[in-house]
């Protein structure tokens, strides 16, 4: 339950330096755990399972930050539509669909990532670079109306390999495609956050230029298994 303060701090005046900023990963760790990160100053925590976030949520503050990290799936969004703060794993385009219209069931603009897939594995989801151009001309023609997303950047994550040269290979192909369409400026599509790094590659990360980065293990120890 112990939260690790001396690598909070040093993660933290790190990221200052560079401009990224952290989200605490917090799956399968106990609300104490989360609230200690809290009182240190922690407001942005990461989830990836709607059932743990609904059970967590109404038990920690009020303007904590909940970022949904982990695979969505459609019949789950409107449960966590009302709070969250930033879904990254979005990987399709009916995904984002989805969160439009349950966004606009509640009157309420939801900001999101789009997942990319960058890594080898297959394990790992996210778009190709061909659902991200089909998503990205709707976005910059308006051609649909998505009024109740607001996409804000891209979120991807590497190989788990200690190839380091394989990790920035592959956050560098993600931040360019970043950058290609950092020029598409609408009223709910426009880039300023590029999420990648974890505990083991976040360094990588953020000199690939990484604007977010999602900590779990380094702040909190190892994390059980299974759900309590
Ligand atoms: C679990 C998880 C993390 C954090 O992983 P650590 O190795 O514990 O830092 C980051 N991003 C995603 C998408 C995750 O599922």
């Amino acid at each position: 339950m112990a939260v690790n303060v001396v690598n909070y701090n040093e993660i933290v005046q790190e990221l200052q330096l560079q401009n990224a900023e952290l989200v605490a990963v917090s799956k399968l760790q106990p609300v104490e755990a989360i609230q200690a990160l809290y009182n240190l100053g922690q407001k942005d925590f990461g989830e990836n399972y709607v059932q743990e976030l609904l059970h967590k949520q109404p038990l920690l503050p009020e303007d904590l930050r909940w970022h949904f990290i982990g695979h969505l799936q459609r019949n789950k969004v409107k449960y966590i539509v009302p709070f969250v703060h930033l879904i990254h794993g979005v990987d399709s385009f009916n995904l984002l669909k989805e969160i439009n219209k349950q966004g606009r069931k509640i009157n309420r603009v939801i900001p999101c990532l789009l997942q990319i897939h960058i890594a080898t594995e297959d394990t790992k989801f996210g778009m190709d670079e061909a659902e991200l151009k089909e998503v990205m001309d709707v976005l910059a023609t308006g051609s649909a109306d998505l009024t109740f997303v607001n996409v804000r950047g891209l979120m991807g994550m590497a190989s788990f390999t200690d190839n380091e040269e394989t990790v920035s290979r592959e956050m560098g192909r993600l931040k360019k495609l970043f950058d290609n369409y950092c020029n598409v400026n609408t009223s709910n599509c426009h880039f300023d956050v590029l999420s990648m790094g974890m505990s083991g590659d976040y360094k990588i990360a953020i000199k690939e230029g990484s604007t977010m980065v999602r900590i779990g293990s380094l702040l909190f120890g190892a994390r059980a298994t299974t759900l309590q």
